[in-house]
């Protein structure tokens, strides 16, 4: 079984307690690695380490010494792809082709453009009535950056903390999620291969209550970057005034996701399957509330119920297998606790509803793709992040019912809208509470693009050049060039 150890200041090492626990394969409930269970003395040497390192050999580099190290770190996790796309199936349960395809892939991407914008910092002159003098800014490393991540995508997302951190010249303690600690580990030997100083990027495994408090509130770190749901998140803004650490906020979402009659059907159907089904609907962003315009409603629920009911539930370590695992038996009774509070308020089951009938699944925790019609807004199943595969199909009359029930929610991460009528989509577009938008697509991210979230999405702005910017203070610089005296006497 593999071993899982911290990476604190260039070494891997035990807990300073020496506890450790158990990482569990959600697709048959077996433990895959023992992991070192990180306390809060770990967390402050790491944060020590990596103050040291800003300080120090790390801070010191140039932005192309940066971005040398990041490309072959990339280089690097790329060779190693299929061990990585093991790692996350075995810790997350989702299909091998999805890690594959997916995973490993986007991480690379993401981290070869971080390795390309290393020198963006670039500030202003600013024009000031006082020819004596001259007005510039800069942007700078915050020095120590704390990224914690959730499990969803534990190696793409750990990137989106790592790359752009040490990109603009930060240090980073890293914390994934506890119950998929071990892509991480693997990431700080490529890092530390591809010649990366001790203690710029350091890795504590362990519980969020621990590790990641500790680190949130740690005096050296003065950002914190964190992804993960918006209960743990109102707790981070918490946390954050302890020091006034500031924050980046990835949240929680309920999308909608909007098909007009006027959409091309097709197209439309797969958007919705997509939309929700990308990491089996554990995904922040899934479109896991359909808004289907009555007139085509009985037909697009059939279409997506049929697609739902054609998918191959399986072993993740099965290539033919479309849909794995729900990572955890408490995500799993979540999934089908609300599947029951759906039936119970109204909704009826189109497709899936219950566990697979194959025995070879049955020490996992897998639930078949589900589809739930006759829904209303209200409904708890269409109110709250349920993180599974669990479809909410809810029908409207017009655009402006349409965009008031996607509308109607708390959060504001993405919409979704199919039509082909481009004033419409461009009219939903600007109407829509969402940080991201897709117009005839879902589920797409690129490297340049941001990701805001709205509402209880988040604050701040992640991912793409303006992204990069959240990594990075501002600083205004006035010189006096005139060589006169301050003073007012
Ligand atoms: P979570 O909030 O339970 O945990 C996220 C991380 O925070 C984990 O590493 C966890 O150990 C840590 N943590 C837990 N309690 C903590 C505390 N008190 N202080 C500091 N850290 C703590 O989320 P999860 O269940 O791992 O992931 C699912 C959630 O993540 C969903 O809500 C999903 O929408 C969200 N998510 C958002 C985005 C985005 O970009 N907006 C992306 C992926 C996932």
């Amino acid at each position: 079984m593999r071993e899982i150890k911290l990476f604190i200041d260039g070494e891997f090492c035990d807990a300073a307690d020496g506890a450790t626990y158990a990482s569990i394969n959600p697709a048959n409930g077996l433990a895959v690695a023992t992991v070192a269970e990180g306390g809060a003395e770990d967390v402050r040497r790491a944060c020590v380490a990596a103050q040291q390192a800003f300080e120090g050999d790390w801070g010191a580099m140039t932005s192309a010494e940066r971005s040398d190290i990041l490309a072959g770190a990339a280089d690097l996790i790329e060779a190693r792809a299929e061990e990585f796309a093991q790692l996350e199936t075995l810790d997350v349960g989702k299909p091998i082709t999805e890690s594959t395809a997916i995973d490993v892939p986007a991480a690379v991407g993401y981290l070869r453009w971080y390795a390309s914008v290393t020198d963006a910092a670039v500030g202003e002159t600013i024009d000031i009535p006082n020819p004596g003098q001259v007005d510039f800014s800069l942007w700078e490393p915050y020095g120590v950056v704390g990224g914690i991540a959730p499990w969803n995508f534990p190696l793409f997302l750990g990137m989106l903390k790592i790359g752009p951190a040490l990109a603009t010249g930060n240090s980073i303690v890293f914390k994934p999620a506890s119950i998929t600690p071990q892509s991480a580990s693997v990431v700080c030997e490529c890092f530390a291969e591809a010649g990366l100083p001790a203690g710029a990027l350091n890795v504590i495994t362990g519980p969020g209550r621990v590790v990641g408090e500790t680190l949130v509130t740690d005096p050296r770190v003065q950002m914190v970057s964190f992804t993960g749901s918006t209960d743990v998140g109102r707790r981070i803004i918490e946390m954050s005034a302890q020091n006034i650490t500031n924050l980046s906020l990835e949240l929680g979402g309920k999308s909608p996701n909007i098909i007009f009659e006027d959409a091309d059907f097709d197209q439309a159907v797969a958007g919705a399957v997509f939309g929700l089904l990308l990491n089996n609907g554990q995904n922040c962003i899934a479109g896991t509330r359909l808004l289907v315009q009555r007139g085509i409603y009985d037909d697009v629920c059939s279409g997506v119920a049929e697609k739902l009911d054609a998918l191959v539930v399986g072993d993740p370590m099965d290539p033919q297998t479309q849909l794995g695992a729900i990572v955890s038996e408490e995500q799993f009774e979540k999934v089908i606790g609300y599947i029951g509070w759906g039936e119970e308020e109204g909704a009826t089951v189109a497709a899936g509803g219950a566990v697979p009938d194959d025995p070879e699944l049955a020490d996992g925790w897998f639930v078949r793709p589900t589809l739930l019609t006759g829904c209303t807004n209200a409904m708890s199943v269409s109110c709250d992040e349920v993180f599974g595969p669990v479809l909410v199909a809810i029908p409207f009359e017009d655009e402006a019912e349409a965009l008031a029930i996607a509308n109607d929610t708390p959060y504001g991460l993405g919409s979704g809208v199919f039509t082909t009528d481009a004033d419409r989509a461009r009219r939903m577009a600007r109407a829509l509470q969402s940080g991201t938008v897709y117009v005839n697509t879902f589920n797409q991210v690129y490297p340049q693009s941001p990701f805001p979230g709205w509402k209880q999405s988040g604050t701040g702005v992640e991912r793409g050049m303006r992204g990069l910017f959240t990594y990075m203070r501002y600083k205004n610089v006035i010189q006096d060039i005139s060589g006169e005296p301050i003073g007012w006497f």
